[in-house]
């Protein structure tokens, strides 16, 4: 695109590909740069989706975060930059609890996957955390408590390693935004870190006018 000699450069900011059952990121990074694109965000999909199983060890959450990673090497390598987040998606967790899975199994797992994704941006394979964050449909309380503690947690790992963090959430509008706002700063991530993917459009002023970065999907299917 060209705007008065000036390029605007395509990014997708939050992309997924399935070297297993979808599009490899090979043919992604062509079709992409073909149309234009610049620069790719691949966001690690879930175990199963992966044809991995959930749980046990994290052998299945290092290989998640591995192919994240060699994706986006391979879009680099496409001529396309991308760099790698790695995390546990909140379904990951829910996925647990479905199993029978206690409260602290699921959070003592979960927090290791976390640690896991820290590693990764420490040693330069990957730039953020993610997603992480809480279930979009409904759960008890008790299970968005959970996940809450889930994310405080990521924020504080996030802080340490200087790592972005991106949100998958319910879509409550402003209530959403609010308590990632306050989890935000009382944990203190540097300002715009968290992108808040997914956003609607009721919540995208007050998000970035708190240091949190609003992020709006151009087209989808499914909602991961
Ligand atoms: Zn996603």
């Amino acid at each position: 695109m060209a705007m008065q000699g000036r390029e605007l450069p395509l990014c997708d900011n939050h992309a997924h590909t399935n070297p297993v059952i979808g599009m490899g990121p090979r043919e992604l990074a062509r079709r992409f740069k073909r149309e234009g694109g610049r620069f790719i965000v691949i966001v690690a999909l879930l175990t199963w989706s992966l044809g991995l199983t959930p749980g046990g060890d994290l052998d299945s959450v290092r290989r998640m975060y591995d192919i994240t990673v060699e994706s986006a090497r391979i879009i680099n390598e496409e001529g396309v930059k991308s760099v790698a987040v790695v995390g546990l998606h909140p379904a990951e967790g829910y996925e647990l609890l479905r199993r029978g899975w206690s409260r602290e199994e699921v959070l003592d797992f979960m927090r290791r996957g976390i640690d896991l994704a820290a590693e990764y941006v420490r040693e330069g394979k990957a730039v953020g955390i993610g997603e992480v964050g809480r279930p979009h449909w409904e759960v008890p309380g008790d299970v968005t408590n959970l996940f809450n503690e889930l994310l405080e947690y990521a924020f504080g790992v996030a802080k340490d390693v200087n790592a972005i963090v991106h949100l998958h959430l319910e879509r409550n509008g402003i209530d959403t935004a609010l308590s990632i706002i306050n989890m935000v700063k009382r944990v203190g991530n540097r300002p715009y870190s968290v992108i808040m993917h997914h956003a609607e459009p009721v919540t995208i002023d007050m998000a970035s006018n708190n240091g949190i970065m609003p992020s709006i999907p151009m087209g989808r299917r499914g909602r991961v």
